[in-house]
């Protein structure tokens, strides 16, 4: 069975092959212009694939497709409500319109939910039946997967894993909002924070990194820290104590059999894992008698949103 997986990105649609086994058998990609109209950027994208079909020889082989998009959309009648970096496609029906261009069946979910239903298919997350995954990127996304199976949620919203809050009246977030986990836990709070602490003490090797680096961004503070300087060291303990509290949550809520981080921050690998559990094991609800949660990194990375996109079809 093979279904087609597309992840639609803020300047760039992804598309893939994917089979049942979870392997994508060919990949393809367009451009997006957010100041493009929704037919015409949806017309390439249908003819893209009308072309891909054919190239590849798959003409009536294809289950269906799988769309993994940001923002608010009524998933049944497969309508985008609202899309934050393309907002010329806001109502505007994505289903109708592919498949009255490609002539085969759709179906739509947030692409946080999406990545998560691909990690947990054919990810980190295949071991597990009980997982969350979350993104430390620009924000903080993510999906709760429940015996296998997507937490879809009230009209399909799925969960906003990001906009809980972890300190009271604490920092704005991007939803209006004050004190979010997003608002501590993203790249973007990390780099503001490095960026702050940068100013406050320009003699740190935070300085010097951010030549290396050409910039700041959520590499920066690891990197002093691992080189031993305190500034560095303070803020990723800073850093890891809000992603610590923030999964505590969810540990306590879900008592899932494991976390799955991705995104840039995820990038630190074991050094960030090693700490975060050791966060985790201090404060979790019942202590020792808790069950243990398992801390791992995304392993299909950027191919999570199309696998888990084909996984909407593949596991309807
Ligand atoms: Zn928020």
């Amino acid at each position: 069975m093979i279904a087609i997986g597309i992840d639609i990105g803020g300047t760039s649609i992804k598309g893939a092959f994917v089979t049942d086994k979870g392997e994508i058998l060919h990949r393809f990609s367009l451009k997006v212009s957010k100041d493009s109209p929704f037919e015409v950027e949806i017309k390439k994208l249908s003819d893209l694939i009308n072309k891909e079909i054919k190239d590849n020889h798959l003409e009536g082989k294809i289950k269906g497709i799988g769309i993994g998009n940001p923002g608010i959309m009524d998933m049944d009648e497969g309508l985008i409500i609202e899309s934050p970096n393309l907002p010329s496609w806001n109502n505007h029906n994505l289903k109708k319109e592919i498949e009255k261009h490609v002539g085969i069946p759709v179906k739509l979910n947030n692409d946080a939910n999406v990545a998560a239903l691909g990690e947990a298919k054919f990810g980190s997350g295949h071991k597990y039946k009980d997982l969350i995954m979350i993104t430390l990127g620009t924000g903080v996304g993510g999906g709760v997967i429940i015996n296998g199976k997507l937490f879809d949620g009230h009209l399909h919203q799925g969960a906003e894993l990001g906009h809980m809050i972890i300190k009271m009246n604490g920092r704005e977030c991007g939803c209006g909002r004050k004190g979010c986990f997003e608002a501590y836990a993203s790249a973007t709070a990390l780099i503001k924070d490095t960026k702050a602490m940068m100013k406050r003490h320009p003699e740190s090797l935070l300085t010097v990194i951010e030549k290396e680096l050409n910039g700041v961004d959520a590499r920066n503070a690891f990197m002093a820290a691992k080189r031993g300087d305190k500034y560095g060291k303070k803020l990723v303990n800073n850093y890891i104590s809000y992603l610590g509290e923030g999964l505590l949550n969810y540990c306590n809520i879900f008592r899932p059999e494991a976390i799955i981080l991705s995104g840039g921050v995820a990038n630190e690998g074991e050094y960030l894992i090693s700490r975060v559990k050791k966060y985790l094991a201090k404060h979790h609800y019942g202590m020792k008698g808790s069950p243990e949660v398992d801390i791992v990194i995304s392993s299909l990375g950027y191919d999570s949103g199309k696998i888990g996109a084909a996984c909407l079809v593949l596991f309807e």
